[in-house]
Protein backbone atom coordinates (compact mmCIF):
# COMPACT_ATOMS: atom_id res chain seq x y z
CA UNK A 1 0.00 0.00 0.00
CA UNK A 2 1.53 3.66 -0.77
CA UNK A 3 0.35 6.08 1.34
CA UNK A 4 -0.10 9.61 -0.76
CA UNK A 5 -0.60 13.33 0.17
CA UNK A 6 -2.60 15.63 -1.70
CA UNK A 7 -1.91 18.76 -0.49
CA UNK A 8 -4.65 21.15 -2.15
CA UNK A 9 -7.79 20.80 -4.14
CA UNK A 10 -7.61 19.64 -7.91
CA UNK A 11 -9.75 18.68 -10.88
CA UNK A 12 -11.63 15.15 -10.07
CA UNK A 13 -10.18 13.33 -13.01
CA UNK A 14 -7.17 13.21 -11.37
CA UNK A 15 -8.74 11.79 -7.82
CA UNK A 16 -10.61 9.28 -9.81
CA UNK A 17 -6.95 7.87 -11.15
CA UNK A 18 -6.81 7.77 -7.06
CA UNK A 19 -10.04 5.67 -6.15
CA UNK A 20 -9.15 2.93 -9.46
CA UNK A 21 -6.41 1.82 -7.56
CA UNK A 22 -6.68 0.06 -4.29
CA UNK A 23 -3.01 -0.23 -3.40
CA UNK A 24 -3.38 3.59 -2.82
CA UNK A 25 -4.10 5.30 0.36
CA UNK A 26 -4.81 8.84 -0.10
CA UNK A 27 -4.62 11.81 2.14
CA UNK A 28 -6.28 15.12 1.69
CA UNK A 29 -4.65 18.44 3.39
CA UNK A 30 -7.48 20.47 4.83
CA UNK A 31 -5.14 23.50 4.11
CA UNK A 32 -1.12 24.36 2.96
CA UNK A 33 0.06 25.51 6.03
CA UNK A 34 3.43 24.04 7.25
CA UNK A 35 1.70 22.94 10.81
CA UNK A 36 -0.73 20.85 8.29
CA UNK A 37 1.60 19.58 6.07
CA UNK A 38 3.91 19.02 8.83
CA UNK A 39 1.10 16.61 10.71
CA UNK A 40 0.30 14.58 7.27
CA UNK A 41 3.56 14.52 5.81
CA UNK A 42 5.67 11.74 7.67
CA UNK A 43 4.50 7.61 6.37
CA UNK A 44 4.05 9.02 3.46
CA UNK A 45 5.22 7.56 -0.54
CA UNK A 46 4.14 10.40 -2.51
CA UNK A 47 3.17 14.31 -2.67
CA UNK A 48 1.00 15.80 -5.38
CA UNK A 49 1.21 19.61 -4.52
CA UNK A 50 0.03 22.81 -6.18
CA UNK A 51 0.75 25.81 -4.43
CA UNK A 52 2.12 24.49 -1.29
CA UNK A 53 5.31 25.10 -0.42
CA UNK A 54 7.40 22.13 0.53
CA UNK A 55 10.68 23.22 2.56
CA UNK A 56 13.87 20.41 3.02
CA UNK A 57 12.60 20.64 6.79
CA UNK A 58 9.32 19.30 5.65
CA UNK A 59 10.21 16.99 3.26
CA UNK A 60 12.56 15.34 5.80
CA UNK A 61 9.71 14.64 7.60
CA UNK A 62 8.67 12.19 5.09
CA UNK A 63 11.61 9.44 5.11
CA UNK A 64 9.75 6.63 2.64
CA UNK A 65 9.42 9.28 -0.02
CA UNK A 66 9.50 8.03 -3.74
CA UNK A 67 7.89 11.14 -5.35
CA UNK A 68 6.80 14.65 -5.70
CA UNK A 69 4.12 15.48 -8.58
CA UNK A 70 2.93 19.12 -9.33
CA UNK A 71 0.23 19.87 -10.41
CA UNK A 72 1.62 22.08 -12.88
CA UNK A 73 5.45 22.64 -13.77
CA UNK A 74 7.02 25.80 -12.18
CA UNK A 75 9.01 24.40 -9.01
CA UNK A 76 10.14 27.30 -7.31
CA UNK A 77 8.40 26.65 -4.14
CA UNK A 78 9.83 23.08 -3.49
CA UNK A 79 13.27 22.10 -2.55
CA UNK A 80 14.19 20.31 -5.61
CA UNK A 81 17.66 20.13 -4.44
CA UNK A 82 16.77 18.33 -1.24
CA UNK A 83 14.66 15.84 -3.50
CA UNK A 84 17.69 15.18 -5.85
CA UNK A 85 19.97 14.27 -2.99
CA UNK A 86 17.89 12.08 -2.31
CA UNK A 87 17.64 10.91 -5.62
CA UNK A 88 13.77 11.63 -5.96
CA UNK A 89 12.16 12.43 -8.88
CA UNK A 90 10.44 15.82 -9.15
CA UNK A 91 7.67 15.04 -11.29
CA UNK A 92 5.65 17.99 -13.45
CA UNK A 93 2.82 18.17 -15.34
CA UNK A 94 5.05 18.83 -18.69
CA UNK A 95 3.33 20.70 -21.47
CA UNK A 96 -0.54 20.52 -19.57
CA UNK A 97 -0.40 24.17 -19.45
CA UNK A 98 1.09 25.20 -22.02
CA UNK A 99 -1.82 26.19 -24.54
CA UNK A 100 -3.39 28.02 -21.76
CA UNK A 101 -0.46 30.29 -20.86
CA UNK A 102 -0.10 30.86 -24.45
CA UNK A 103 -3.01 31.99 -25.44
CA UNK A 104 -3.15 34.37 -22.04
CA UNK A 105 0.24 35.83 -23.08
CA UNK A 106 -1.70 37.06 -26.35
CA UNK A 107 -4.47 37.96 -24.74
CA UNK A 108 -2.32 39.79 -22.37
CA UNK A 109 -0.11 41.52 -25.22
CA UNK A 110 -3.75 42.49 -26.93
CA UNK A 111 -4.94 44.30 -23.54
CA UNK A 112 -1.91 46.23 -23.34
CA UNK A 113 -1.47 46.97 -26.90
CA UNK A 114 -4.77 47.94 -27.28
CA UNK A 115 -5.84 49.32 -23.94
CA UNK A 116 -8.67 47.14 -23.56
CA UNK A 117 -9.78 47.47 -20.04
CA UNK A 118 -9.77 51.11 -20.56
CA UNK A 119 -11.72 50.90 -24.00
CA UNK A 120 -14.23 49.24 -21.36
CA UNK A 121 -14.50 51.70 -19.09
CA UNK A 122 -14.86 54.40 -21.62
CA UNK A 123 -17.73 52.66 -23.02
CA UNK A 124 -19.62 52.35 -19.24
CA UNK A 125 -18.63 56.18 -18.59
CA UNK A 126 -20.42 57.15 -22.59
CA UNK A 127 -16.98 58.26 -23.27
CA UNK A 128 -16.92 57.66 -27.03
CA UNK A 129 -14.54 59.94 -28.10
CA UNK A 130 -11.86 57.64 -25.89
CA UNK A 131 -10.94 56.06 -29.21
CA UNK A 132 -9.20 58.85 -30.54
CA UNK A 133 -6.75 58.99 -27.30
CA UNK A 134 -6.34 55.75 -26.67
CA UNK A 135 -4.56 54.43 -30.10
CA UNK A 136 -2.98 51.22 -30.66
CA UNK A 137 -0.01 49.45 -31.28
CA UNK A 138 -0.39 46.93 -33.88
CA UNK A 139 1.25 43.63 -33.17
CA UNK A 140 1.43 42.65 -37.13
CA UNK A 141 4.47 44.00 -38.16
CA UNK A 142 6.11 44.20 -33.93
CA UNK A 143 8.91 42.51 -33.01
CA UNK A 144 8.30 40.12 -30.25
CA UNK A 145 11.21 38.73 -28.01
CA UNK A 146 10.49 35.21 -26.51
CA UNK A 147 13.00 34.71 -23.36
CA UNK A 148 12.68 30.77 -22.97
CA UNK A 149 11.77 28.66 -25.54
CA UNK A 150 10.56 25.73 -24.01
CA UNK A 151 7.07 24.01 -23.76
CA UNK A 152 5.23 27.50 -23.34
CA UNK A 153 7.45 29.97 -25.60
CA UNK A 154 7.30 27.15 -28.34
CA UNK A 155 3.24 27.58 -27.97
CA UNK A 156 3.50 31.87 -27.67
CA UNK A 157 5.51 31.41 -30.65
CA UNK A 158 2.89 30.45 -33.65
CA UNK A 159 0.65 32.58 -32.15
CA UNK A 160 2.87 35.54 -32.51
CA UNK A 161 3.57 34.92 -36.03
CA UNK A 162 -0.09 34.29 -36.63
CA UNK A 163 -0.66 38.12 -35.76
CA UNK A 164 2.06 38.78 -38.45
CA UNK A 165 5.00 39.49 -35.72
CA UNK A 166 8.73 39.32 -36.09
CA UNK A 167 9.38 36.62 -33.60
CA UNK A 168 12.92 36.27 -32.09
CA UNK A 169 13.47 33.68 -29.56
CA UNK A 170 16.18 32.69 -26.40
CA UNK A 171 17.10 29.88 -24.62
CA UNK A 172 19.99 28.57 -23.00
CA UNK A 173 19.09 25.12 -24.47
CA UNK A 174 18.24 26.42 -27.83
CA UNK A 175 16.44 24.42 -30.83
CA UNK A 176 17.55 26.39 -33.55
CA UNK A 177 16.02 23.72 -36.19
CA UNK A 178 12.68 23.67 -34.32
CA UNK A 179 13.08 27.79 -34.04
CA UNK A 180 13.64 27.90 -38.42
CA UNK A 181 10.76 25.86 -39.04
CA UNK A 182 8.17 28.09 -36.96
CA UNK A 183 9.89 31.24 -38.82
CA UNK A 184 11.73 32.56 -35.63
CA UNK A 185 15.22 34.01 -35.62
CA UNK A 186 16.85 32.19 -32.94
CA UNK A 187 19.51 33.78 -30.42
CA UNK A 188 22.05 33.10 -27.60
CA UNK A 189 21.90 36.23 -25.75
CA UNK A 190 18.64 38.51 -25.05
CA UNK A 191 20.52 42.04 -23.98
CA UNK A 192 21.20 43.02 -27.32
CA UNK A 193 17.64 42.14 -28.60
CA UNK A 194 16.22 44.55 -25.80
CA UNK A 195 16.83 47.35 -27.99
CA UNK A 196 14.57 46.52 -31.10
CA UNK A 197 11.88 44.55 -29.28
CA UNK A 198 8.50 45.89 -29.09
CA UNK A 199 7.04 43.07 -26.89
CA UNK A 200 9.29 40.77 -24.33
CA UNK A 201 7.36 37.94 -23.04
CA UNK A 202 8.81 35.41 -20.23
CA UNK A 203 8.88 31.86 -20.44
CA UNK A 204 11.69 30.96 -18.28
CA UNK A 205 11.77 29.27 -14.90
CA UNK A 206 12.61 30.94 -11.54
CA UNK A 207 15.51 30.29 -10.93
CA UNK A 208 19.08 31.22 -9.72
CA UNK A 209 19.87 32.15 -13.34
CA UNK A 210 16.91 33.82 -13.82
CA UNK A 211 15.99 36.31 -10.66
CA UNK A 212 15.75 39.72 -11.67
CA UNK A 213 16.83 38.92 -15.43
CA UNK A 214 14.79 42.24 -16.30
CA UNK A 215 16.22 44.63 -13.65
CA UNK A 216 17.69 48.49 -14.02
CA UNK A 217 20.49 47.97 -16.59
CA UNK A 218 18.19 45.91 -18.77
CA UNK A 219 14.86 48.19 -18.75
CA UNK A 220 17.46 51.25 -20.09
CA UNK A 221 18.16 48.99 -22.88
CA UNK A 222 14.56 48.41 -23.93
CA UNK A 223 12.95 50.11 -27.04
CA UNK A 224 11.19 53.00 -25.63
CA UNK A 225 7.74 52.18 -26.06
CA UNK A 226 8.46 49.08 -25.35
CA UNK A 227 5.59 46.46 -23.83
CA UNK A 228 6.16 43.60 -21.15
CA UNK A 229 4.22 40.41 -21.00
CA UNK A 230 5.43 38.14 -17.99
CA UNK A 231 3.41 34.99 -17.98
CA UNK A 232 6.43 33.15 -16.05
CA UNK A 233 7.34 33.92 -12.89
CA UNK A 234 7.34 37.09 -11.01
CA UNK A 235 10.83 37.13 -9.45
CA UNK A 236 12.54 37.18 -12.54
CA UNK A 237 11.33 40.84 -13.13
CA UNK A 238 12.78 43.08 -10.47
CA UNK A 239 9.33 45.40 -9.91
CA UNK A 240 11.02 48.54 -8.85
CA UNK A 241 13.15 48.85 -11.96
CA UNK A 242 9.71 47.98 -14.01
CA UNK A 243 7.92 50.77 -12.17
CA UNK A 244 11.27 53.32 -13.01
CA UNK A 245 10.79 52.24 -16.93
CA UNK A 246 7.23 52.81 -16.76
CA UNK A 247 7.69 56.21 -15.09
CA UNK A 248 10.43 56.92 -17.65
CA UNK A 249 8.15 55.51 -20.89
CA UNK A 250 10.96 53.19 -21.61
CA UNK A 251 8.03 50.62 -20.66
CA UNK A 252 4.56 51.79 -22.72
CA UNK A 253 2.91 49.16 -20.61
CA UNK A 254 3.29 45.88 -18.82
CA UNK A 255 0.74 42.19 -18.76
CA UNK A 256 1.59 41.04 -15.42
CA UNK A 257 -0.07 37.50 -14.56
CA UNK A 258 2.69 36.99 -11.97
CA UNK A 259 3.81 38.86 -9.33
CA UNK A 260 7.46 38.56 -6.71
CA UNK A 261 4.51 37.99 -3.55
CA UNK A 262 1.26 36.24 -4.21
CA UNK A 263 -0.33 37.12 -3.37
CA UNK A 264 0.92 40.04 -2.36
CA UNK A 265 -0.41 42.04 0.97
CA UNK A 266 -3.01 45.01 0.62
CA UNK A 267 -1.23 47.24 1.83
CA UNK A 268 2.03 46.36 -0.40
CA UNK A 269 3.10 49.15 -1.45
CA UNK A 270 4.33 47.41 -5.35
CA UNK A 271 0.62 46.42 -5.37
CA UNK A 272 -0.41 50.36 -4.55
CA UNK A 273 1.83 51.44 -7.44
CA UNK A 274 0.78 48.67 -9.79
CA UNK A 275 -2.79 49.37 -9.28
CA UNK A 276 -2.47 52.86 -9.52
CA UNK A 277 -1.71 52.21 -13.42
CA UNK A 278 -3.90 52.13 -15.90
CA UNK A 279 -0.71 51.12 -18.16
CA UNK A 280 -0.20 47.84 -16.43
CA UNK A 281 -2.91 45.12 -16.59
CA UNK A 282 -2.85 42.44 -13.80
CA UNK A 283 -3.92 38.83 -13.36
CA UNK A 284 -3.73 36.71 -10.34
CA UNK A 285 -1.71 33.56 -11.65
CA UNK A 286 -4.81 32.72 -13.99
CA UNK A 287 -2.32 31.25 -16.96
CA UNK A 288 -2.96 27.79 -16.76
CA UNK A 289 -6.71 28.56 -15.23
CA UNK A 290 -8.57 27.19 -18.21
CA UNK A 291 -10.96 24.01 -18.03
CA UNK A 292 -8.64 22.29 -20.32
CA UNK A 293 -5.53 22.93 -18.56
CA UNK A 294 -7.14 21.84 -14.86
CA UNK A 295 -8.23 18.88 -15.92
CA UNK A 296 -5.26 17.96 -17.47
CA UNK A 297 -2.59 19.18 -14.63
CA UNK A 298 -4.81 16.94 -12.23
CA UNK A 299 -4.94 14.53 -14.78
CA UNK A 300 -0.68 14.06 -14.82
CA UNK A 301 -0.05 14.83 -11.74
CA UNK A 302 -1.58 12.00 -10.32
CA UNK A 303 -0.69 9.69 -13.14
CA UNK A 304 2.81 10.64 -12.69
CA UNK A 305 2.69 9.57 -9.17
CA UNK A 306 1.27 6.38 -10.06
CA UNK A 307 3.64 5.94 -13.26
CA UNK A 308 6.85 6.65 -10.27
CA UNK A 309 5.34 3.99 -8.11
CA UNK A 310 4.90 1.56 -10.89
CA UNK A 311 8.31 2.49 -12.09
CA UNK A 312 7.64 3.79 -15.33
CA UNK A 313 7.64 7.67 -15.10
CA UNK A 314 8.07 9.71 -17.96
CA UNK A 315 11.35 11.41 -18.03
CA UNK A 316 9.80 14.04 -19.81
CA UNK A 317 8.22 15.02 -16.94
CA UNK A 318 11.27 14.79 -14.22
CA UNK A 319 12.56 18.01 -13.64
CA UNK A 320 15.24 17.18 -12.06
CA UNK A 321 16.41 14.29 -14.55
CA UNK A 322 19.80 15.88 -14.79
CA UNK A 323 20.65 15.86 -11.17
CA UNK A 324 19.21 12.25 -10.42
CA UNK A 325 21.08 11.47 -13.69
CA UNK A 326 24.62 13.21 -12.36
CA UNK A 327 27.22 10.58 -11.70
P1 LIG B 1 10.07 24.57 -19.93
O1 LIG B 1 11.03 23.96 -18.96
O2 LIG B 1 9.47 23.72 -20.97
O3 LIG B 1 10.75 25.84 -20.65
C1 LIG B 1 11.59 26.75 -19.99
C2 LIG B 1 12.71 27.11 -20.94
O4 LIG B 1 13.52 28.12 -20.35
C3 LIG B 1 13.64 25.92 -21.24
O5 LIG B 1 13.73 25.72 -22.64
C4 LIG B 1 14.98 26.34 -20.64
O6 LIG B 1 16.11 25.87 -21.37
C5 LIG B 1 14.86 27.85 -20.69
N1 LIG B 1 15.74 28.52 -19.73
C6 LIG B 1 15.98 28.18 -18.43
N2 LIG B 1 16.83 29.07 -17.89
C7 LIG B 1 17.12 29.98 -18.86
C8 LIG B 1 17.95 31.13 -18.90
N3 LIG B 1 18.65 31.52 -17.83
N4 LIG B 1 18.04 31.81 -20.06
C9 LIG B 1 17.34 31.43 -21.16
N5 LIG B 1 16.54 30.34 -21.18
C10 LIG B 1 16.43 29.63 -20.03
O7 LIG B 1 8.93 25.24 -19.04
P2 LIG B 1 7.50 25.78 -19.53
O8 LIG B 1 6.49 24.71 -19.36
O9 LIG B 1 7.68 26.43 -20.85
O10 LIG B 1 7.24 26.86 -18.39
C11 LIG B 1 8.07 28.01 -18.26
C12 LIG B 1 7.76 28.71 -16.95
O11 LIG B 1 6.47 29.30 -17.04
C13 LIG B 1 7.66 27.77 -15.74
O12 LIG B 1 8.91 27.51 -15.18
C14 LIG B 1 6.76 28.52 -14.80
O13 LIG B 1 7.53 29.31 -13.93
C15 LIG B 1 5.95 29.42 -15.72
N6 LIG B 1 4.52 29.03 -15.75
C16 LIG B 1 3.59 29.96 -15.42
C17 LIG B 1 2.24 29.62 -15.45
C18 LIG B 1 1.17 30.63 -15.13
O14 LIG B 1 0.08 30.26 -14.71
N7 LIG B 1 1.42 31.91 -15.34
C19 LIG B 1 1.85 28.32 -15.79
C20 LIG B 1 2.84 27.41 -16.16
C21 LIG B 1 4.18 27.78 -16.13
Amino acid sequence: MKRVLVTEPMHDTGFALLRARDDIDAVFAEDMTPETLARLIPGVHGIAVRGAFLTAELLTLASDLQVVSRHGVGCDRIDVGHLTSRGIPMAIAAGANAQSVAEHTMALALSVARHQPALDDAVRDCDFDARNRLLATDLSGATMLIIGFGRIGRKVAPLARAFGMDVTVVDIKLDRELAAQMGCRAVEDFRPELTSADFVSLHVPLDDSTRHMLSKSEFEMMKTGSILINCARGGIVDEVAMMAALDAGQLRGAGLDVLSTEPPPPDDPMLTSLLARSDVILAPHAGASSFGAKIEMSRMAIQNLLDAFDGKLDPDCVFNLEGLNAP
